[in-house]
């Protein structure tokens, strides 16, 4: 059975699969760029990011010689920056331990930052040619639909039941394809919500279709529970001879948004309202007694992988400034593009723009 199932898998990539970019290419490089941008990205808004990264950084050289704030502004709005640091770190590393030249297997490779076992194997198979499978969300879906495997897959055994299925079945074949084939037939046919079972080329022997059990597999870790946040931004103008300023938070401590810029804030315990500002030792430290409040935005909820953040921006004038503002960097308000910004940043931004009181 493994050996067609493996065929129809292949036969189905070589009419199916979608014109991507980084199809065309061996180049590990570019492999490597793909891999950590498609993480977690929809393919739509994947594809602008790694175009822009092989076009300002075209080769691994590149890359590594840029600054890590020009690695997070072309990164911005992808979210999960950890990954874009590691991205410049591995990048550094290559040019300077290994003349620019990628390891070539995923052993050597798993040892670089932010290269996990999937990416390790997806460089790997599909620019070196190793017979190493990968295990995505989609690998663990088809495989544990068509070969009724029930093992929660984020267990050692599960794993080691759907890699050990996926080593099977990839012999005698190019194990980059055919990762690629079992990844694009999860991410079209064998989708998580309404795959489409009634015109699947591998219906007559999928375990899940004919025991009705495509509902209930794969089998999967319930979801980790979200933290709250609250944080309250102070939105801080100051105008003086050289024009209209704002006050910049960089963030530098082990938290989200590492290295990252937004405005210093009151994190609490809930959303604050002005009265509550005004009493805030925290922001009257930080603005003194002339400040003039413009403006208080509606609550904004912002989502990340364990966390739901839920922001309120008040607008303030200062007149003059203060000793506290030392801590934060004071930038011309035209020039805030320059930095590299969370998505809520620069959603708020985009409905505000600095300098309009
Ligand atoms: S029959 Fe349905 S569940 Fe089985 S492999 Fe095909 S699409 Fe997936």
């Amino acid at each position: 059975m493994n050996h067609c199932v493996s065929d129809i898998l292949m036969a189905w990539y070589a009419g199916n699969k979608r014109a991507l970019p980084w199809r065309d290419t061996r180049d590990p490089y570019l492999v490597w760029l793909s891999e950590v941008i498609m993480q977690q990205t929809r393919v739509n808004q994947g594809m602008d990011y790694y175009l822009r990264f092989a076009a300002n950084f075209p080769t691994v050289f590149g890359l590594a010689a840029a600054s890590e704030t020009e690695v997070l502004k072309n990164w911005q709005g992808l979210g999960y920056y950890s990954r874009a640091r590691n991205l410049h770190k591995t990048a550094k590393i290559i040019t300077e331990n290994y003349h620019g030249r990628f390891p070539s297997t995923s052993a050597e490779l798993l040892k670089l930052p932010g290269i996990g076992r999937y990416t390790a194997a997806a460089i790997a198979s599909i620019a070196f040619d190793e017979a190493v499978p990968v295990v995505d969300g989609n690998v663990i879906r088809v495989i544990s639909r068509i070969f009724g495997i029930t093992e929660n897959a984020q267990t050692t055994e599960g794993y080691r039941q759907i890699s050990g299925t996926m080593y099977e079945l990839m012999k005698g074949l190019k194990p980059g394809d055919f990762n690629q084939a079992v990844m694009e037939f999860g991410a079209l046919q064998c989708t998580p919500a309404s795959p489409g079972c009634s015109s699947c080329p591998l219906m007559e022997h999928c375990f899940a279709y004919a025991g009705r059990q495509v509902d209930n597999l794969p089998v999967l870790q319930a979801k980790p529970i979200v933290s709250l946040r609250y944080f309250n931004y102070l939105v801080i103008t100051i105008r003086d001879e050289d024009g209209e300023h704002l006050l910049l938070n960089k963030r530098t401590g082990r938290d989200i948004w590492h290295n990252l810029y937004d405005f210093p804030s009151v994190e609490n315990d809930r959303i604050i309202d002005a009265d509550e500002l005004g009493k805030s030792a925290e922001a009257r430290n930080l603005l003194g007694e002339q400040w003039v409040l413009k403006q208080v935005s509606e609550p904004f909820t912002h989502l990340l992988t364990h966390r739901k953040i839920i922001a309120r921006f008040f607008r303030i004038r200062l007149q003059a400034r203060t000793a506290a503002m030392m801590n934060y960097q004071i930038v011309n308000a035209m020039e805030i593009e320059k930095f590299p910004l969370p998505r809520l940043i620069e959603k708020y931004l985009q409905q505000n723009a600095p300098g309009e009181d």
